[in-house]
């Protein structure tokens, strides 16, 4: 007995050793640091990291010796130094595509979790340091997060969602044989508030950071169920309190604006897409201080693939190319009116590592190049609860910092180039 609590001890002191020398001094010299979004970005200023966190940021290039002789300097000084990109709205576990039926029907379990980290590393090296997944099976998405928080793989910090949906709804189901519907219909679908009451514990019992839903019909969706309400209000409101009893938050994909009301007065925290946005749920938008996670970028994919591709059905096409129409004008009226805006591209259904492009659209769509930046960093964590850790350079947080050649304030576009990542005091990127 004392053996083994010796050993466990001289364990312990070996273990705090090693992570005491591995937590070298980083000064990061940033040419021009935008340290909080929604600020002036300052030139010439040192980025102080040690282990995984920033423990200062201080004026002019400071000098390695002030900081012991383990300090080291990352030179970034003709760069423009940002705080890691935010994406609210991705599907780590897919990719949309031709090959999607067969995938299905070919590819394990397994090598469909070898994928997401893929695509889990793409959306980190693109600069985007912070995801949420709103709608992998959860079990995998959870076991992904985790691996990526112990540090056993590589990968953004992942919030991962569990969804709650209802029988035929957007979540469940939909375009197979009904003896592989049978077989792939999830315990997560649910009917009547009881049993959404259910899924959504079940959900927060296997590890959800948050519950998804899907107030209204969604494009994907293989059947012309529409783009309206479907989950009734009692089903909403019990999901909501299901999950707020438990510290969770709830997202709900609409598009139609009687189901981004419903959703709204059950009081999620989001509304994913909300394509039909309109002065009524702008009102409560603004009530509510619920945030909008546009996903443009998925609007202008399915437009486009609809079109162009030939893989779509007939029910799916039709939901697009409204879907892919309407989308930019809604939103750009809702940012107008003042709605808080998080960023979010519903990567999956455009290729993974390629998430910078909906901020190209949200400047098309009106919002200046800073609101972007800060819809990107700042609201983005305080959706998911973060602020305190994520979302700023500022002392105490975590070390997620990216930076590019030119000023994103002078062209959005300089970040489809993000040239240095670091997360989490790690360079993944230089
Ligand atoms: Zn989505």
């Amino acid at each position: 007995m004392i053996t083994t609590c010796l050993r466990l001890a001289s364990m312990v002191f070996l273990l705090t050793a090693a992570t005491l020398a591995n937590a070298e001094t980083l000064l990061i010299h940033a040419g021009e640091l935008l340290s909080v979004p929604g600020e002036r970005p300052k030139s010439r200023q040192t980025i102080v990291v040690e282990g995984e966190r920033i423990v200062d940021v201080v004026d002019g290039y400071a000098e390695p010796s002030a900081y012991g002789n383990d300090a080291r300097v990352i030179d970034l000084s003709d760069r423009f130094v940002l705080p890691g990109l935010m994406d609210m709205h991705v599907h780590l576990q897919g990719e949309l595509g031709p090959r999607n039926e067969k995938e299905r029907l070919k590819m394990s379990s397994q090598l469909m979790q070898m994928r997401s980290a893929h695509f889990a590393m793409k959306t980190l090296l693109a600069g985007f340091t912070t995801v949420r997944d709103v709608g992998s099976s959860g079990e995998e998405m959870y076991a992904l997060r985790d691996a990526i928080n112990k540090a056993w793989i590589d990968g953004p910090r992942i919030i991962a969602a569990g969804g709650v949906g209802i029988t035929g709804g957007h979540a469940d189901i939909s375009g197979v044989k009904p003896e592989l519907m049978e077989l792939w219909t999830d315990d997560s679908i649910c009917d009547g508030p009881y049993d959404c009451r259910r899924a959504t514990r079940n959900a927060i019992k296997y590890g959800a950071d948050l519950i998804k839903i899907t107030s209204t019909g969604g494009v994907l969706t293989d059947r012309a169920t529409g783009t309206g309400q479907q989950m009734e209000m009692d089903e909403l409101r019990e999901v909501v309190q299901a999950a707020a009893r438990m510290g969770r938050k709830v997202a709900s994909h609409a598009h139609e604006e009687d189901g981004i009301i419903a959703a709204l007065e059950a009081g999620v925290a989001s509304i994913e897409h909300g394509t039909y946005t309109g002065p009524r749920a702008i009102k409560l938008f603004k009530e509510t201080g619920a945030y909008l996670v546009p996903t443009l970028l998925a609007g202008k994919t399915v437009g486009a693939m609809a079109v162009e591709a030939d893989f779509m059905s007939d029910a799916v096409k039709e939901k697009a190319i409204r879907v892919g129409r309407d989308m930019a004008g809604n939103f750009a009226k809702a940012h107008a009116a003042g709605v808080n805006v998080a960023y979010g591209t519903d990567s999956g259904v455009s290729p993974h590592g390629t998430n910078a492009e909906e901020a190209l659209l949200m400047v098309e769509a009106g919002m200046t190049e800073m609101e972007v930046l800060v819809a990107a960093t700042i609201n983005a964590a305080d959706l998911i609860d973060m602020s305190d850790s994520i979302g700023t350079i500022e002392d105490g947080k975590f070390a997620d910092i990216i930076a590019v050649d030119r000023s994103p304030l002078d062209d959005i576009a300089e970040l489809l180039e993000v040239g240095f990542v670091m997360k989490g005091g790690k360079v993944y990127k230089d």
